[in-house]
């Protein structure tokens, strides 16, 4: 789960100090495409109305999500390719206002993109923005994680079940601290289920599906070494072997390797479970 939230450079979260200079250009160069298209976004027209041929002209706000998120997938974490395009978060086909409007885009790969997201765009009420209450957004209830306003250790932690002397298994959870049912329950579950984020859905993608499977593996690798040293150093602050590992760990994770599934464990929101089922 990427946190986005720096990027219009408004919300409380702090600009990391080296994206500074892309957040301002990001955002000259949104406010920019905005007004460009400001006849689109206030058209009543339809997108398939509204669209040319060959428009993608969000594309080249594509570099800019690949510099925010480390080249990674906004929901799943998985590496980026060439190939992989803008994403609506809310779907064009719906929303058709807001195809030209660079806040409602993030990027995917292509498997949640393509074969998970399609155009779903699942609702926690019946309220649905159209086009004539646009200016209600903020009181429509998506389902879906939204890397760009949504805190991820408010929604989601991480189980790691140790199954065997040699391996283990890792789950996104929706936050414990979270009463089920409620909104943002619902927005991880649904997350969650939608993007087949734990492997638990059979379908036809087999290709993307494993490749996603052995990425995961090396991501969730990763992290439980991280969650192991970060426990050791939580216990035993002044041992300096314990933080250079867990130091060291962090860096390469999330420095390096760009996870930011890495605040969950820096905010505690994970369990460790030692047992032999499966
Ligand atoms: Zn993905």
């Amino acid at each position: 789960m990427k946190d986005l939230r720096f990027i219009y450079g408004t919300e409380s979260i702090p600009i990391p100090e080296r994206m500074n200079e892309a957040v301002i250009e990001f955002n000259i160069k949104g406010n920019e495409f905005n007004e460009k298209f400001e006849i689109a976004r206030n058209s009543n027209l339809k997108y398939e109305n509204l669209k040319n041929r060959k428009d993608n002209s969000w594309s080249e706000f594509k570099d800019d999500f690949i510099k925010f998120t480390g080249g990674r997938c906004s929901i799943c974490e998985n590496t980026v390719n060439k190939y992989d395009d803008i994403e609506h978060f809310r779907p064009k086909n719906y929303y058709w206002w807001l195809a030209y409007d660079y806040k409602n885009y993030t990027i995917y790969c292509d498997l949640c993109n393509r074969t998970y997201k399609k155009i779903e765009f699942p609702l926690f009420t019946d309220f649905k923005i159209s086009f004539e209450n646009r200016d209600k957004i903020e009181q429509e209830k998506p389902l879906i994680y939204n890397p760009t306003t949504d805190d991820p250790t408010e929604l989601f932690e991480l189980e790691f079940t140790k199954f065997a002397s040699w391996g283990y298994k890792l789950k996104i959870k929706a936050s414990s601290f979270l009463t089920e049912n409620n909104y943002l329950y619902k927005k991880a579950d649904k997350t969650i289920n939608l993007f087949n984020l734990n492997g638990e859905i059979e379908d036809k993608n087999s290709t993307d599906t494993d490749t996603r499977k052995r990425n995961s593996e090396n991501l969730f690798g990763d992290l439980y070494d991280l969650a192991i040293f970060f426990g050791k150093f939580k216990n035993n602050p002044m041992n300096k072997e314990f933080e250079f590992q867990f130091f060291n760990k962090l860096k390469i994770v999330r420095d390096m390797k760009k996870i930011d599934l890495v605040k969950l464990i820096l905010n505690g929101n994970y369990q460790m479970l030692d047992n032999n089922n499966n």
